[in-house]
This record gives structure tokens, sequence and C-alpha cells, in this order.
């Protein structure tokens, strides 16, 4: 560990991040966060809705610059950590941010919902960033290890699945359309969450190839989180649509 790390702050806001995965999970059995087909849809408060493109773009923006500034403030890009920060979490994000957001067709988000998501990607763009840089170092061998390949490998295929399954559903709206219909092609044709299986499996496959608690405990929050959203995603298509193929799965093919 570096004498910059603050490993107690690292143990302290990773235990936090699977408490909260926990939290999410248990609220979410009931009813989904208020954004997307959750939405709080009271018209008094239309003035804090904001502008679905605009809503994503903010609220994912800091889980990108905060890691991209530690990086620049290390003034560093010598490490495998740093390197591994760069290229999977600023990559996923620059394209959660700009690309996603700029051409999602989702509809807007109340302003409460964007302001927890400023502060959790805060939270977790630095906890991420600040462990890689400052409390991690990797052998030379690493880079042969199995974990490290395979970690890689996941997280490749897994945002692969993630950008295609979130393409097909933008396919299904016209701009302006809010409905819901049934998504075809691609692994929605074996589960309802194809975006979310797509994306547990990048943030295992992240942490698997950086091998740290907190990669570990974004992954547990985000399975814990998508996890239960998909289950309820699942049962909305069940009772809007009759025809919903009954072999569908939720979130793990043939399984689940
Ligand atoms: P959803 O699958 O609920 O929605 C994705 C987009 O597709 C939204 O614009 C939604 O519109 C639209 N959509 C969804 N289903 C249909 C349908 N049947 N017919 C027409 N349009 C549809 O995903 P989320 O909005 O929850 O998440 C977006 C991305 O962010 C995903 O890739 C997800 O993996 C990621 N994410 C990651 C988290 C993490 O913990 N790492 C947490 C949350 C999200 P509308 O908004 O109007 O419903």
């Amino acid at each position: 560990m570096g004498s910059h790390c603050n490993g107690n702050a690292v143990l302290f806001l990773s235990s936090i991040l699977v408490l909260l995965g926990l939290f999410v999970w248990m609220r979410q059995r009931k009813q989904g966060f208020f954004y997307g087909r959750y939405r709080l849809e009271s018209s008094s408060d239309t003035w804090v809705q904001i502008p679905g493109k605009v809503a994503w773009i903010i609220q994912e923006l800091p889980s990108f610059v905060v890691p991209a500034l530690l990086i620049y403030q290390s003034g560093s890009l010598d490490t495998l950590g740093s390197k591994l920060l760069l290229f999977l979490f600023c990559g996923h994000y620059f394209h959660r941010t700009w690309i996603y957001g700029y051409f999602t067709r989702g509809g807007s988000v109340h302003i409460s919902f964007v302001l927890q998501s400023i502060l959790f990607c805060t939270w977790n763009g630095y906890l991420q960033g600040h462990n890689l840089i400052y409390c991690t170092s990797y052998d030379d061998s690493w880079t042969t290890d199995f974990r490290f390949l395979f970690g890689i490998l996941l997280f490749l295929m897994g945002m692969a699945a993630n950008i295609h399954s979130d393409n097909l559903l933008r396919k299904l709206r016209e701009p302006g359309d809010l409905s819901y219909k049934i998504p075809r092609g691609g692994l929605f044709e074996y589960i309802s969450a194809a975006n979310y299986f797509g994306e547990i499996v990048e943030w295992f496959g992240y942490s698997l190839a950086t091998w740290t608690y907190p990669a570990f405990a974004f992954a547990l929050f985000t399975a814990l989180c998508l996890g239960s959203r998909a289950v309820l995603h699942h049962r909305f298509y069940q009772q809007m649509f009759q025809e919903y193929p009954k072999s569908r799965k939720a979130l793990i093919p043939l399984l689940f």
C-alpha cells in the first residue's frame, strides 16, 4: 500500500456499498426505484422531472470525471492499476455518460433520483479510483494470471451484451414514444433483463481482473440492485403482455 492510501476509508466505503446493495434489493422487491417504468407520475411535481438525456448525462458524469481527475492528480499512468481504471472503468462510464446518455429514448427522471445518482457515482468513482491508484499494486506476472485474463474477457463480453441489449431496447421506440413493447432479439430471447445481465457480468469480470474488495463490492451492489429490478421488469412484462414468451426467464438464461 502506498503512503497516500487511506485503507480504512476504502474498507469502510466498500462495506457501505455492500450494505446499500442489500438495502436497495430489499426495497426493490416491492417497488422499483423511481425512474423508468416506475417513475413518479404525480403531475404536481413535473417541474422536478429532468429530461432523460440530460438526467443520464449529469448523473453518470462523476463516475467518469472523478477517477479521471484522480489519475490526472496522481500524474502517472505507469501502474497497471491506473491503466485498468482508465481503460475499463472510465471506458464504461465514458460510454454510459456520453453515448448511452445522448442516444437514450427513455422518459424523464425525478430530480431526487438524479441527485442520489450523482452522489452515488461520485462516491463509487472516488472509491474505485483511490483504491486502484493508491492502494493496489500488481506484480508483472499479474497480466498473465488466469484471474486477470478471464476477468478482462468477462468484462468485455458483459459490456458487449449490455450495449447490444440497450440498443435493442432503444430501437423499440421512435423518438418521443414512451410506450413499452416486448423486447426481441439477442439475449432477450432468453431473459427479460438482458442489459442488466450484461452489466452484472461486466462488473464481476472487473472485480476478477482487479482482484480488489471495492470492485467486488460494486459488482455485488450491481447484482443486488439490477437483479431485484430484473424481477420487477419480468413481472411487468408478464402482466402487461398475454403473449409474453413463457420460456423467457428474468435474469439468468434457462435458470432464473
Ligand atoms: P431499463 O432496461 O429499465 O431501460 C433502458 C432503456 O430502455 C430506457 O430508456 C427505457 O425507457 C427503455 N426501455 C426499457 N424497456 C423497454 C421496453 N420494453 N420497450 C421500450 N423501451 C424500453 O434500464 P435502466 O434504465 O434501469 O438502466 C439503463 C442502463 O444503466 C442499463 O444498461 C443498466 O445496466 C445500467 N444501470 C447500471 C446500474 C449499476 O448498478 N451498475 C444501476 C442502474 C442502471 P424508460 O426509461 O422510459 O423506462
